[in-house]
């Protein structure tokens, strides 16, 4: 094969285009097609497959191999290297395809004389639909401009061969009785758990018809009228079953806010007087800021762009008069690209078994309601919107990121088991929730829960928790474009309060910044967001906002306990500082003489490493403290939290971690400060154990781990474990994980 140019490359282009056009049957075409491809690029072999129903690769036309061989010759997705190249969607050049590992020899095509091999996806419409291959005697490798013209070839032939209907898209991927095929795509898990269902489209993009219009006001006052509809569409949501009864209030209610965003209003209404209708003139402004936002990398931006996504569609949807509550099957596995929480709780959630989204984050709308629910999610699955078709029946492992598509029969009952074996859990888990957290020998724990959000408050009775040991305040906040005002966070809080039913909750003021970006900060980006104007760097610098929020907590306290807890403080001195300001705020609502709170208890979160050297004095000055795992493992081992590569590099389980949670402990009883561990850790069995070995009697975490804890604590010994933890502090192993781990095996202990 020699080297192309571009002319070569349009001259070809353009014969294949008339080719293609001709008339004919479709197979003479193709043939014609290879041919031409074969001899321009000098290559003895040129074949298309072609993907059939089931995911098979059919040969469909070649030139050099034995016509025998067409629509013989199949190979299924991830077979050999043609089903390699359309399982990734990724190109292959080989000087020698026969010493590749997952080259399958296919008598049938005589391809005995071909050594090299170049073979690249051919897409159409964001779906793999063929592979097109050129092969040659020699062996010798391909230069990237020789694969980047095939590539350009296989595009262009995916395109003319869809305009000619060679295939029709139907006859692809509709299915073909047993021929189908079990795929397995991965993705990321947003929330574990198993469900078996099959697969249901989340409503496809409204198209929009008519895209210019000669009268804006006209327009105007159709976007007006399509706005108020949108507001009390969501007004209902909020009322309704599954809005505040359900403890959803908080998110819709914020949702509500962004939709009478005057700057998204703004620009759709300068897009309808520069001429576009107002349909045309909302998915612009889309668009616009949807393209913008994806430039940024702000993960809290792209999740607001899923909730301009759900207010977009829903309004170009009143505006087509359409109906956004599509029927579910008994058990259903939603698809889509990404979904705004209303468009979720639109759903029956009760059939809902699983979410397979194409993008979505783990601290999305979406997320936290599927996590309330208990709905498996895999997010970031590749390809999901166009491999799954509706109806296919689906088993999401969401334990470990995984959709497998129309599963063989063995695995669908290995599966059932599993769902069956979890639901047996939850029940044995919900037979032990009114016993108390004490060990055999009589130690008893404290088991309180974090929450962010009200529906996480109904979880404070199914696990019948202490109380809450960590409100996230922040959580319902994030994603809109300006801060709630005091009135606003004062009925959140108030609702808070009224769940909680006289349980104590321990409220965190605004974290904000870091992961946790927020409008505010959002324009100001740094390049170490983890230790940058975060949190109360942030509320300190901002008093304002601050002293709203202790204002909106006292008020909504009137007559209860009030616990405030300041997240990130890294010196006694700032510590001072917040405190300073919740007492002004405290003796503001005095001189008002409106009810005072019963009670207040200050503490702090304990995240950053600096106030270890100052434990000593803060002690003297917090009614509690509650150590942050999360980010003080991320800050003593200098390893980014969000970072996949080093997440996980450092144990928390490490002698290092251990000694410091030690010592936190001991000068806090020795002050006789209250202590608890708030992190991730304090949810996990193993760990949990651990930091009950160590002095630790309330630990808080997520609704999830509160029945496995529960279960471990009730079995286990202190008095054993104790001293085997002491001696595993002087251990100079990165991790003494697996060394707890035989030693809980070894006495039986049940960690979920
Ligand atoms: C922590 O850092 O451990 C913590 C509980 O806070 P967050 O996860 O909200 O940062
Ligand atoms: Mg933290």
């Amino acid at each position: 094969m020699t080297t192309f140019s571009g002319g070569d490359l349009r001259r070809m282009l353009s014969r294949l285009r008339d080719v293609m056009a001709g008339g004919g049957e479709v197979q003479g075409r193709l043939d014609k097609v290879v041919k031409l491809i074969a001899k321009d690029l000098k290559a003895d072999v040129c074949s298309c497959y072609v993907m059939r129903a089931g995911e098979v690769l059919e040969l469909f036309a070649t030139y050099g191999l034995s016509q025998r061989a067409v629509h013989l010759t199949r190979l299924r997705v991830g077979e050999g290297l043609v089903g390699e190249v359309a399982a990734h969607a990724r190109a292959l050049a080989l000087a020698d395809a026969w010493s590749h590992p997952l080259f399958v020899y296919r008598p049938e095509t005589g391809e005995d004389f071909f050594r090299s091999l170049m073979a690249v996806p051919m897409i159409q419409a964001g779906r793999v639909v063929g592979v097109l291959v050129v092969q040659t005697r020699e062996d010798r490798p391909f230069n990237d401009w020789e694969l980047e013209t095939l590539e350009t070839v296989a595009m262009v032939i995916a395109e003319l061969m869809a305009a000619a209907q060679v295939v029709k898209r139907e006859e692809l991927f509709q299915a073909e009785g047993n021929a189908l095929l079990p795929v397995r795509l991965t993705g990321v898990t947003l929330n574990p758990g198993v469900g078996i269902g099959v697969a249901v489209m989340h409503k496809p993009h409204v198209r929009i018809g008519r895209l210019v219009s000669d009268d804006p006001k006209a327009e105007l006052a159709r976007l007006h009228k399509a706005l108020n509809t949108l507001r009390k569409e969501v007004d209902t949501l909020i009322g309704g079953a599954r809005g505040e009864a359900a403890g959803f209030g908080d998110i819709l209610e914020v949702y509500r806010m962004f939709a009478d965003d005057r700057g998204w209003i703004n620009r759709i209404s300068e897009a309808i007087a520069s001429g576009l209708t107002t349909e045309a003139a909302v998915q612009k402004a889309h668009d616009d800021t949807s393209i913008r936002m994806q430039q940024l990398s702000d993960p809290i931006f792209r999740e607001r762009l899923q909730d301009l996504d759900d207010l977009s569609n829903r309004l170009l949807n009143i505006l087509n008069g359409g109906s956004l509550s599509p029927e579910l099957p008994e058990n259903a596995i939603l698809v889509c690209r990404s979904l705004g929480p209303t468009e979720l709780l639109e759903y029956d959630t009760m059939k809902l078994k699983g979410l397979v989204m194409e993008e979505g984050s783990p601290t999305m709308h979406a997320t936290v309601v599927a996590k309330t629910l208990d709905i498996p999610v895999v997010a970031q699955v590749k390809g999901a919107h166009s491999r799954i078709d509706a109806f296919d029946q689906i088993v999401l492992d969401a334990n470990v990121g995984q959709v497998i598509l129309r599963p063989a029969d063995e695995l669908l009952d290995l599966y059932s088991s599993t769902v069956e074996a979890h639901a047996q859990q939850v029940a044995a888990y919900a037979a032990i929730r009114e016993l108390p957290a004490v060990t055999e020998d009589g130690i008893a724990i404290s088991l309180c829960l974090n929450a962010g959000f009200l529906i996480d408050m109904q979880n404070l009775f199914e696990t019948n928790a202490d109380g809450i040991g960590l409100y996230r305040t922040e959580m319902p906040f994030l994603s809109l474009p300006s801060f709630p005002d005091v009135g606003t966070q004062q009925s959140f809080y108030a609702q808070v309060f009224a769940k909680a039913a006289g349980k104590s909750v321990t409220f965190r003021t605004l974290d904000v910044g870091g992961d946790k970006i927020a409008a505010a900060s959002a324009n100001m980006p740094e390049d170490n967001p983890a230790l940058g104007w975060r949190s109360i760097r942030l509320t300190l610098d901002r008093p304002a906002l601050l002293r709203q929020q202790l204002r909106a907590l006292i008020r909504s306290a009137a007559g209860q306990n009030l616990r405030v807890m300041f997240p990130m403080i890294a010196s006694v001195a700032e510590f001072d500082a917040a405190r300073r300001l919740l007492d002004i705020e405290l003796e503001c609502h005095a001189d008002r003489h409106e009810e005072m709170p019963a009670s207040v208890k200050v503490g702090t979160m304990l995240e950053v490493p600096s106030l270890l050297w100052q434990l000593d004095k803060l002690l003297k000055r917090v009614d509690f403290i509650s150590v942050g795992t999360n980010d003080l493992l991320q800050f003593i081992f200098a390893a980014d939290r969000g970072n996949t590569r080093v997440a996980s590099r450092y144990d928390a389980l490490s002698p290092a971690a251990l000694r410091i949670l030690r010592m936190v402990v001991e000068e806090c009883e020795e002050s006789g400060v209250d202590v608890s561990v708030c992190g991730e850790m304090a949810g996990q069995p193993l760990d949990a154990l651990v930091l009950i070995a160590l002095g630790y009697r309330t630990l808080s975490m997520s609704a999830s781990g509160v029945g496995p804890v529960r279960a471990m604590i009730r079995g286990v010994r202190l008095s054993e474990i104790e001293p085997f933890v002491a001696q595993l502090l002087n251990s100079t192993e990165a991790s003494v994980r697996e060394r707890l781990r035989a030693f809980v095996r070894d006495r039986n202990i049940l960690l979920g």
